[in-house]
């Protein structure tokens, strides 16, 4: 989309026009935090929580935000409405600012705010009725010693590296172990299995990105009456699971049919994850 405008420091710049400094401590360093949120119907799914969780990153890297949160809620319907958009995918990021050529981030001054309001198709379309093949990859999350998976930081390498293997391994998504060799996440989503009719999910502590499409999952299965474990569990578990998909604000609830070659379940999209799927796009949508 050509007339997309992009939000940065309270001003709207043509998508060509839309530039930050090369000295962005965002750049130079990856430092800083971001938000990838949908809107449906031009509501935004669950802002609050995405607002929390981007504030909160960025207190854990003491990272001030030069807007408050009311300001920043506005910024992002604002962004919306500019760009006469009611389903969207929305990104927000909010860098260190421009700095000096070392990694001291005192050294640096005006961060910058910007929004992105535009489309994604994450996966194609046939895959969500058809389901996704996945691989482990061999590059694990992130120690959350070193970096806690649960910061959304602009340092999303470690994510890609996992990524790239699943594309060379001709998976759109990969499978990320932890420390301890246990299933953390995938590269941008969230995993559950369905095993013996419960829901199961790894917990926060396995190293993960808290993510607001899977609390909303297992709302959701709570109140249709399923019994939801937030559990570590390792790769077998999902190699004998009878179900398996993936969440995240872009995905939304995708099925995943395959891991390692190995069929889960009898191989195709389980009538758990369809009923879930469902239940996640009448909840996004309700007014
Ligand atoms: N894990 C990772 C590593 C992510 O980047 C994301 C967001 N793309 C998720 C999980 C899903 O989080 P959410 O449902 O809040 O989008």
């Amino acid at each position: 989309m050509s007339s997309v405008e992009i939000f940065i420091n309270g001003q709207f710049y043509p998508k060509a026009d839309a530039k930050i400094s090369v000295y962005d401590h965002g750049l130079l360093y990856g430092d800083g935090v971001f938000e990838g949120m949908r809107a449906y119907s031009g509501n935004v799914f669950r802002l609050a929580a995405h607002l929390d969780r981007l504030y909160e990153s960025a207190k854990a890297i003491m990272l001030t935000i030069p807007m408050s949160r009311e300001e920043m809620a506005d910024a992002v319907r604002e962004t919306l409405k500019h760009n006469s958009l009611s389903d969207a995918y929305i990104r927000l990021v909010v860098t260190r600012g421009a700095g000096s050529l070392g990694i001291d981030p005192t050294r640096t001054s005006n961060p910058q705010v910007i929004i992105i309001a535009d489309h994604i198709e994450l996966y194609p379309k046939e895959l969500y009725e058809n389901g996704l093949e996945i691989i482990t990859a061999a590059t694990i999350r992130n120690h959350p010693a070193a970096l806690s998976p649960r910061i959304k930081s602009l340092n999303y390498l470690n994510n890609v590296m996992a990524k790239l293997e699943g594309k060379r391994a001709g998976c759109l998504e990969a499978l990320m172990l932890n420390h301890r060799g246990e299933v953390a996440e995938c590269t941008g989503d969230n995993i559950f299995i369905l095993r013996r009719g419960k829901l199961i999910t790894p917990p926060i502590d396995a190293g993960i990105l808290e993510g607001i499409t899977r609390n909303a999952v297992i709302e959701l299965a709570q109140a249709a009456g399923m019994e939801v474990q937030e559990i570590p569990f390792t790769r077998y578990d999902i190699y004998v699971a009878d179900e398996c998909f993936l969440t995240g604000s872009a995905a939304e609830v995708i099925p995943v049919i395959k891991l390692d070659d190995r069929p889960i379940g009898d191989g195709t999209v389980g009538a758990t994850t369809r009923q879930l799927s469902q239940a996640f796009h009448e909840l996004v949508r309700k007014p």
